[in-house]
C-alpha cells in the first residue's frame, strides 16, 4: 500500500479490466427486532403479514425470471431454486409455526427458522451442498426486505459504476440495469457463484471472494477491477492507474482480436487440426457456444435436468432438448454425457441415500447401471435425437471394461426396442467414455477396443489420482494438473487410444488453460473441450503452436520429478515462444 492506495486479492470471476467509481450497495440490510405477540389474533395477523411477504418475494422472483434477457436466460434455474426454497416447509411453514407457538414477530421467527436450517446445513458433509446455504440466505433476505417495507434501490443505478456488495443474489442483479455496471466486486462468492456466472455471460469484469471489500471501499472511491487476475485496487496511485490503463487497452485489444478469429480452425503451425469444442450444461448456452467459435459440443453435462427440481425428466423432455441442441449445431458433433450424479453433484429430484464417501460411492455410470429405467430413458432420448444431428453418447466415470460392456448392452437393448417400434435413430451412434478414474488409465488399451473415443476428465482424474477432494478448499494447493503422475497418465491414455485407432479428447478444466495447451498438444491430444469463454484464446494459441516442437518438450517434461519443475520449464518456453502473449511470467505453478 502506498498513500491511500489499497490492493485486495480475491477470485477472478469474469475476465477483463475495468476502472471507475465505486457504488457500494447493501441490498436490504434489515435489522431484525424482537416483538412479543400475546394475543392469538395478533399472531394470526402476523402470519398473514408473513404470507404477504412470501407472495411479494415470489412475484419478484417470477418477474426476475421473466425479465432475464437472452444471454442470461439459461440461468433461470438459479431463480427456480430460489422459488423452491421459498416454498420449502423448513423455512415458510416453520416460521409460521414459530409465530404461533412462541408468539413472536415474523422477522424474529424467520431468523430463527433460518438459523435452524443453517445448523442442519452445517452437518452436511458435502461442501457444495453446504455452500448452497447462501441461496437460503438470499431468499430470506428478500422476504425480510418485504417484511420491513424497504424498497430495493438496485434498479435505480443510472451512472457507470463498479458495484461493490457483500454478496449479490440473482434477484438483486436481475433488477439492475447492467448497462451501467462497469464491474462487480463482492466479499463472498467463488468462481461458480451467481455473480460470476452472470458477469461472464454479460462479459463484465468481476472479482469475488474478497472477504472485506465492503469494509474497505466508500461510495465514490476510485477503483480498478482486474477480473483476469482477481485483483482490486482501491484509490490507485497515478502510476498504478497508468499501468492498468495500458493493461486494460492491451486486454481489450487481445479480446477483440481473438474473438474476431474465433471461427477460424485451430490448425497448428505444422498443419495439425485440433478440434476445439464446448462444454455446456444447458441447451440455452448454445448461442454463446456458437459466438465463441466452438466446433461442436465436447461435453453436454445433463445433471441439470435432475438438480434443483422436484421431478426427474421423462424421455420426451430429454429428447426435445437434445434434438434442439443437435439441430442448432447442424453438422457439428454434440457429445451427450449420460447422467453423472453423485459425488460433488447432487440431485434434488432423485432419492439418493446419503453416503460416507460420495465421490467413491454410487455415482455416475454406477448409479445408472443400477437405475436401469432412468438410464434407458436417457439413452432412448439420445438415440432419438441422433436422427436429427451428429449426436454422440459418452459414459462418465468408467472404471473398467466390465462397466463399459454393461452400459453398451443397455444401449443395444434400447436400440433393438427403438427398431421394433420403428423409431428413427443413428445406428452408427458413436460411443465414448470419460477417462477420469486411474484404473481406466491403466486398462485404456482394453477400453479402446470397445468404444469410439476417449475424453479425459482431468477434474476427476486429478482428484482420484492425487487423492485430492476437488471441492475441498483445504487441499486446493495440492490439486496439481502438472503433477508428473497426471502428465504420464495423459500420455498413456493418448498412446492407448491412438494404438486402438480412436481419438483422444480432454474435457476437464486443464484443457481450458491456454498456458497448458501447447504441452497438451505435445502430449498428443486430438480434441479439447471447455467453457465457451475460453475457446477463442485456446484456438489462438493452438494456431501459434508447433506440435512437433512441443512433442519434444512434452517428452522432456515427462522426465521431471515435480509439478513445480514442469511448471518452470513450461513457463520458460511459453515466454520464449510467445513473448507477445506472455510478456510476464505465465505463472504456472
Ligand atoms: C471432469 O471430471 O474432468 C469432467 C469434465 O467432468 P465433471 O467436471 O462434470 O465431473
Ligand atoms: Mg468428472
Amino acid at each position: 500500500m502506498r498513500g491511500r492506495e489499497k490492493i485486495l486479492t480475491g477470485v477472478g470471476a469474469s475476465p477483463g479490466i475495468t476502472i471507475g467509481r465505486a457504488l457500494p450497495v447493501a441490498p436490504r440490510q434489515v435489522q431484525v427486532a424482537y416483538r412479543y405477540l400475546r394475543e392469538k389474533a395478533d399472531q394470526e395477523k402476523e402470519v398473514e403479514r408473513f404470507r404477504r411477504a412470501l407472495d411479494q418475494t415470489r412475484a419478484e422472483l417470477e418477474a426476475a425470471k421473466q425479465g432475464l434477457d437472452r444471454e442470461l436466460s439459461e440461468y433461470s434455474y438459479i431463480i427456480e431454486a430460489h422459488l423452491m426454497i421459498l416454498g420449502d416447509k423448513l423455512i415458510s411453514q416453520r416460521t409460521m409455526d414459530l409465530i404461533r407457538s412462541q408468539g413472536i414477530n415474523a422477522e424474529w421467527a424467520l431468523a430463527q427458522a433460518v438459523s435452524e436450517a443453517q445448523a442442519a446445513f452445517q452437518k452436511i458433509d458435502d461442501d457444495y451442498i453446504r455452500s448452497r446455504f447462501a441461496d437460503v440466505e438470499h431468499v430470506t433476505d428478500q422476504v425480510l426486505g418485504h417484511l420491513s417495507g424497504q424498497a430495493n434501490d438496485l434498479g435505480s443505478i443510472r451512472e457507470k459504476v463498479v458495484v461493490v456488495a457483500h454478496d449479490l443474489s440473482p434477484a438483486d442483479t436481475s433488477c439492475m440495469d447492467l448497462e451501467w455496471v462497469l464491474g462487480f466486486v463482492t466479499d463472498m462468492g467463488g468462481p461458480t457463484s451467481h455473480t460470476a456466472i452472470m458477469a461472464q455471460a454479460k462479459a463484465i469484469p468481476a472479482v469475488v471472494g474478497l472477504e472485506r471489500v465492503t469494509r474497505e471501499v466508500q461510495s465514490g472511491d476510485f477503483m480498478i477491477v482486474d477480473g483476469s487476475a482477481g485483483v482490486v485496487v482501491i484509490n490507485p496511485e497515478e502510476e498504478t492507474l497508468h499501468a492498468y490503463r495500458e493493461k486494460q487497452e492491451a486486454y481489450e485489444l487481445y479480446a477483440r482480436e481473438i474473438l474476431a478469429q474465433a471461427h477460424l480452425p485451430a490448425i497448428t503451425t505444422d498443419g495439425y487440426q485440433v478440434e476445439v469444442r464446448a462444454n455446456i450444461e444447458l441447451a440455452e448456452e448454445v448461442s454463446q457456444v456458437l459466438t465463441y467459435g466452438a466446433e461442436g459440443i465436447g461435453l453436454y453435462r445433463t445433471e441439470f435436468f435432475y438438480i434443483g427440481r422436484k421431478h426427474t425428466p421423462n424421455e420426451e423432455e430429454l429428447y426435445q432438448n437434445f434434438r434442439t441442441v443437435a439441430q442448432r449445431l447442424e453438422n457439428q458433433p454434440v457429445t451427450i454425457r449420460t447422467l453423472d450424479i453423485g459425488g460433488d453433484k447432487f440431485a434434488s429430484s432423485l432419492d439418493m441415500a446419503p453416503q460416507i464417501n460420495p465421490a467413491l460411492g454410487l455415482r455416475a455410470i454406477r448409479f445408472c447401471l443400477k437405475e436401469r429405467d432412468l438410464f434407458k430413458d436417457q439413452l432412448r432420448a439420445v438415440l432419438r435425437a441422433s436422427a436429427h444431428g451428429r449426436v454422440r453418447v459418452m459414459f462418465p466415470l468408467v472404471s473398467g471394461v466390465g462397466e463399459l460392456l454393461q452400459a453398451r448392452e443397455v444401449l443395444d437393448e434400447v436400440q433393438e426396442e427403438l427398431s421394433r417400434e420403428k423409431v428413427e435413430f443413428d445406428p452408427k451412434l458413436e460411443v465414448g467414455i470419460m477417462i477420469e478414474v486411474p484404473s481406466a488409465v491403466v486398462v485404456a488399451d482394453i477400453l479402446a477396443r470397445h468404444c469410439d473415443f476417449f475424453s479425459i476428465g482431468t477434474n476427476d482424474l486429478i482428484q482420484y489420482s492425487l487423492a485430492i477432494d476437488r471441492v475441498n478448499e483445504h487441499v486446493t494447493h495440492l490439486y496439481q494438473p502438472l503433477h508428473p503422475a497426471i502428465l504420464r497418465m495423459i500420455r498413456q491414455v493418448v498412446e492407448a487410444g491412438h494404438q486402438g485407432g480412436i481419438p483422444v479428447a480432454m474435457c476437464g478444466e486443464m484443457g481450458a488453460d491456454r498456458r497448458v495447451v501447447p504441452l497438451l498438444l505435445g502430449l498428443g491430444l486430438d480434441e479439447l473441450s471447455m467453457n465457451a469463454l475460453a475457446i477463442p484464446g485456446v484456438k489462438q494459441i493452438i494456431r501459434r503452436t508447433d506440435r512437433l516442437t512441443w512433442g519434444k518438450l512434452a517428452r522432456q517434461a515427462l522426465t521431471y520429478p515435480t509439478a513445480a519443475r514442469v511448471a518452470a520449464f513450461v513457463n520458460q518456453h511459453l515466454q520464449e515462444q510467445f513473448p507477445d502473449l506472455f510478456p510476464e511470467d505465465p505463472g504456472l505453478s
